[in-house]
């Protein structure tokens, strides 16, 4: 169905949550506020080396990074995230990065950070999807934390699907896809990394690499919706 028609049916008949099928409130898209407010929180962000940054220390330099919710196949945030990325929903991608912004916001977070830059898709598949989806989340939470978004980055091949692969495998895998044709851009700048979901963090650790090759003042903080324990 394309994304018009969608639109008149969403308006034509009331929208219902895309993980318990209640019916929506006018007020609220996609999912439903109680559905959005029992997400597993990993609460990542206060604690010195959480377990995100231990699964990247050693990896790629980098000042702190987070994944806001547990991500397990089957799950509320699953079924949100597939939806986001397969069934034309990038809307999701940017009410999701807005709620988990506001949610980091107080902590300090986002302090010394200039830049959102979102792990991009090749242009390929980007052409058959319609869209990045982490862009979308990149949006999100730039209109929360107020700090504006940087297509610096580059994907210069695509990769393979990584499913079943080891972590060296993926680290080879994704070894070198990630450019920076524009490198000045990002020189002595705080940048925040954004993804959907940190597995392994070999693609986090690609991306942030290829930044740092390309600009080495630049700092770089790593934030992902999703992370997998
Ligand atoms: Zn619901």
């Amino acid at each position: 169905m394309n994304r018009w028609l969608a639109g008149i049916l969403d308006f034509a008949f009331p929208a219902t949550c895309h993980v318990c099928d209640g019916k929506l409130a006018p007020h609220e898209r996609f999912a439903c506020s109680h559905c959005l407010s029992t997400l597993p929180r990993t609460g990542f962000h206060r604690r010195d080396l959480n377990p995100m940054e231990e699964r990247l220390a050693g990896k790629v330099p980098f000042v702190r990074a987070t994944g806001h919710f547990f991500y397990t196949r089957g799950s509320a945030l699953s079924t949100l995230i597939q939806d986001m990325k397969y069934r034309r929903y990038p809307g999701i991608g940017e009410m999701l990065g807005r709620i988990v912004a506001e949610e980091l916001f107080p902590s300090g977070f986002f302090s010394g950070i200039d830049l959102i830059v979102p792990v991009p898709m090749h242009f390929l598949k980007q052409a058959r999807r319609g869209y990045n989806q982490t862009h979308h989340i990149a949006n999100g939470i730039s209109k929360a934390a107020g700090i504006p978004v940087s297509t610096a980055l580059k994907a210069s091949r695509s990769h393979k699907t990584q499913t079943s692969m080891t972590l060296q495998q993926r680290l080879d895998n994704t070894s070198g896809i990630f450019s920076l044709p524009y490198p000045g851009s990002l020189d002595n700048k705080g940048i925040l990394l954004v993804d959907d979901v940190c597995t392994t963090g070999s693609t986090l650790i690609s991306a942030a690499s290829a930044i740092l090759d390309n600009a080495p003042s630049a700092k770089i903080s790593i934030l992902t919706l999703g992370v997998t324990f």
